[in-house]
């Protein structure tokens, strides 16, 4: 069986990892003309769900390297107020089987590097996937705006969240913008100093500081054990990582109509002016918070519009399928959009095993979406609910199918 996957993100290369492993046929078409094209290194947490289907996808030397070369910030989730007054904390459950207790932090550059290792002759960069066509011999083939084409038995739609496979797989489905828009930038942790002039309590694995008008501040520390290199080295020397740096993840998000500018202006800002919007914007909040977000690399910082797909249903199973923010992309309220996709992965290497060994393909995706749509979409309405009743995000709207 030769499968084709759209999209070389970390749901796409997490399943090509799998079904490499278990000596399946795949190719990864991605649209970006290398892998080191646009800023990718900012913190993606990795709960146990993540954890597993990694373990289960990655070789054994991969996974330990990951395991190796990410933080684990601990367990705790503290709410404050902007004057930095605590609303509410708590330990989460540890996986006392699993690296961090369950709880890890990764530079997803790093996470990346690690899914691409082993894969050198099966990714296609510059192939931008436009549409397919199902074969009357049941293959399907992918075709790219640059006018070639690929032909396999599956083709899998792992290209995000603005994905051309969903669009003509499941034109029904929409993706809606949640009302929200984020500064993402990292506070660096040049030496032991920088960390002291920050309060222990702001330092756990999420902090949400929420002001008037559900204005927020997001903080999220990433520290290394050992330098990437050291890990590699010591583990699995023929993967290749490039190093990073100590750094607080600092987020700040409110709603749209609280910018002062238009979305056009926001996302055409420079590090610098992104970083003096938000100190304008956490005017009266504790000067913690100012002092935090003045020690922002502007380099680092960038805008993100929070946009969320509205469950749906899925069509009748062909030879083709999604997974990933394809599918259920998310707010990022609960922060498991990236686990989610990897528990696709996970769960679609599967299901295609088993069509490799005679299970009618039709039925194992079909079987695949039933899961995949369920815990998916829960997490989809996970999110918004938490991040309307936190934030401010918009409510899903009421037409869901
Ligand atoms: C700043 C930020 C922080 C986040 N933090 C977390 C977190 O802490 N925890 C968490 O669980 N999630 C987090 N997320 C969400 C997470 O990053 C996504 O849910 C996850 O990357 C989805 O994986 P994916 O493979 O479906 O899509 P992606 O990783 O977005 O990959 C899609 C790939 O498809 C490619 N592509 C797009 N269109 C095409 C096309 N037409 N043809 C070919 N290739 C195409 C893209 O270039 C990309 O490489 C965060 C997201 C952001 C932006």
């Amino acid at each position: 069986m030769h499968v084709i996957v759209a999209g070389g993100g970390l749901g796409g290369l997490a399943l090509a990892q799998g079904l490499r492993r278990a000596g399946l046929s795949v190719a990864v078409y991605e649209k970006d003309p290398d892998a080191a094209f646009r800023n990718q290194g900012y913190r993606i947490r990795i709960n146990s769900d993540g954890i597993t289907a990694l373990k289960e996808l990655l070789t054994p030397q991969a996974f330990e390297v990951f395991a190796a070369t990410a933080a684990t910030p601990g367990a705790r989730m503290s709410t404050f107020d902007h004057r930095l007054n605590l609303v509410h904390a708590q330990e989460l459950p540890l996986s006392p089987d699993l690296p961090g207790g369950g709880h890890l932090a990764v530079n997803r550059t790093t996470l990346r590097q690690i899914l691409l290792s082993g894969l050198d002759e099966s990714v296609h960069y510059g192939a931008r996937f436009s549409r397919y066509d199902i074969n009357p011999s049941g293959t399907v083939t992918a075709h790219f705006t640059d006018g070639t084409s690929a032909t396999g038995d599956v083709l899998i739609g792992a290209d995000g969240v603005s994905s051309a496979m969903r669009a003509q797989y499941l034109p029904q489905a929409q993706v809606v913008d949640a009302g929200l828009r984020l500064l993402y930038g990292k506070v660096p942790f040049a030496d032991h100093e920088d960390r002291r002039a920050i309060p222990p309590e702001l330092l756990g694995l999420w902090t949400t500081v929420v002001g008037p008008e559900k204005r927020f501040v997001g903080l999220a520390p990433v520290r290394y054990r050992e330098p990437m290199h050291r890990a590699t080295a010591r583990i699995a020397p023929e993967i290749e990582l490039s190093d990073d740096s100590d750094y607080l993840a600092c987020v700040f998000g409110a709603r749209r109509e609280q910018f002062p500018c238009t979305d056009e202006d926001l996302f055409a800002m420079e590090g610098p002016r992104l970083r003096a919007l938000t100190l304008s914007l956490l005017e009266g909040w504790h000067p913690v918070l100012a002092d935090v977000v003045s020690a922002q690399d502007p380099a680092s910082i960038f805008p993100v519009s929070v946009r969320t797909s509205v469950p749906t249903g899925t069509g009748p199973p062909t030879a083709v399928t999604l997974l990933g923010d394809a599918v259920h992309v998310m707010s990022p309220a609960i922060g498991v959009g990236a686990n989610t996709a990897l528990r696709d992965a996970r769960l679609l290497s599967d299901h295609l095993v088993q069509a490799a060994d005679g299970r009618p393909l039709a039925e194992a995706l079909h079987a695949y979406e039933k899961k995949m749509t369920g815990y998916g979409f829960d997490a989809v309405r996970d999110s918004a609910g938490r991040g309307h009743a936190l934030v401010g995000q918009d409510p899903l709207p009421s037409h869901e199918e």
